[in-house]
């Protein structure tokens, strides 16, 4: 089978595109075409407490794999990725992925056990096509491990990546990645910690902190310096969270927490005694790129209240004088510039500008609030919101 670009172009709701487009106006569809295609860059965090970004860069090079510093985040190191290429398989089957995964998928990645969300039987050396729960077609994969193997297992190696439509060098696999010297990650996520500016001996709040890249981010930046307490709403993510935070041997001066972090301000004693709160709540999703999950109107607009409470307990939590950074990897004004206005006009807070220039962004004024957004048509970004607020 070959895999056309329409197999992986997701159809996005007339109530997304319309909000989309009170953003971008006669750029929407630009917008949405991007928003299919990766940028052209794939980055990774540098673990600075345990090696350099040039030694990193080296160690790399050797290994045949060639990795650049970001001319502007001093911890940032970035990869080219190539494409796209035209894709064609021999498939007899059928692997769903999850949206995460299924990006990796797109730029070459191998597939490994915890990303398969259901597969149809498959004998080991099948040929198969890897799918999004959507049924967008992702890559042609050969099964490395059988089907009842594969059932057994719950990590690992399950299948080669025989055909992308991109490619990128496979991180999951040098020496830098699987040692915990390096950390993929979005260059906007990359600033976001930045941009939360976390200091030694401060008490420092991360709401939504599953899988682990800012919490990670925080520590290396305090170099274990600031006691951080970092909360997801499941055990299975904060499992995920420990896991990056031992990976990478930043599990210091930590606190990882299952609970929904929208009732912190009653279930635990931090009412007005954190200096620093980070919230990256659930959102559309919709600056991913390449985009690969669509999500409904109604959903947007839920998320965006559901939002809206993690600000409210921020309020509570801080004190006076203490940061928020809000950041979502979505393009709507409602996830976006409205809830921060919100958190302005209704909930007091003040909109401030960082310390640091925030490199690669638009700088945004919506109803007297300043922000910070990363377009797929500024600089090749994925889509991204920053914004700092004070109480
Ligand atoms: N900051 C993370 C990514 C966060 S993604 C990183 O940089 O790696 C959003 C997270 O919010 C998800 O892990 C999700 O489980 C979590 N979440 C959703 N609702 C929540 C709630 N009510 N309380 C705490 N965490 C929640």
């Amino acid at each position: 089978m070959l895999i056309s670009s329409e197999d992986s172009f997701l159809k996005l709701s007339r109530g997304v595109i319309r909000d989309l487009s009170r953003v971008y106006g006669s750029l929407t569809d630009e917008i949405i075409r991007r928003l299919h295609t990766p940028p052209k860059r794939l980055y990774a965090r540098v673990n600075t407490l345990r090696a350099s970004r040039s030694d990193i860069i080296a160690k790399l090079k050797r290994e045949g794999v060639m990795a650049y510093p970001d001319e502007q985040v001093e911890d940032a190191i970035y990869f080219e990725i190539e494409g796209p290429f035209r894709v064609e398989c021999q498939a007899t089957g059928r692997v769903v992925v999850d949206s995460r995964t299924a990006v990796s998928l797109m730029l070459g990645a191998n597939l490994y056990r915890p990303g398969v969300v259901w597969a149809a039987r498959f004998n080991k050396g099948d040929i198969v096509l890897a799918v999004t729960r959507e049924n967008i077609v992702v890559a042609c994969v050969e099964m490395t491990i059988s089907y009842s193997e594969m059932l057994r297992t719950s990590r690992g190696l399950v299948g080669v990546n025989v055909a992308s439509p991109y490619k990128a060098p496979k991180l999951a696999e040098t020496s830098v990645y699987l040692e915990g010297l390096i950390h993929p990650q979005s260059l906007p996520s990359i600033v976001t910690s930045h941009v939360l500016n976390p200091r030694r001996g401060e008490l420092i709040v991360d709401m939504n902190a599953a899988p682990g890249g800012k919490t990670s981010h925080i520590i290396q930046l305090t170099r274990g310096g600031a006691l951080v307490v970092a909360f997801d709403r499941s055990i299975g993510k904060i499992k995920m969270l420990q896991s990056t935070l031992s990976k990478l041997h930043l599990d210091l001066n930590v606190i990882t927490v299952p609970w929904d972090s929208r009732y912190l301000h009653v279930d635990f004693n931090l009412r007005g005694k954190v200096s620093r709160v980070l919230i990256d709540p659930p959102c559309s999703n919709l600056g991913v790129r390449p985009l690969v999950e669509s999500k409904k109107w109604r959903d947007v607009v839920n998320l965006s209240e559901y939002q809206k409470q993690f600000l409210k307990t921020a309020r509570e939590l801080l004190k006076p004088g203490g940061v928020l950074v809000y950041s979502t990897c979505t393009l709507t004004l409602r996830e976006n510039e409205e809830n921060i206005a919100y958190a302005v006009e209704e909930l007091g807070f003040n909109s401030v500008e960082p310390a640091i220039t925030v490199p690669y962004a638009e700088k945004i004024s919506y109803r007297g609030v300043v922000a910070y957004r990363y377009s797929p048509l500024l600089h090749d970004m994925p889509g991204y919101f920053i914004a700092l607020l004070q109480k």
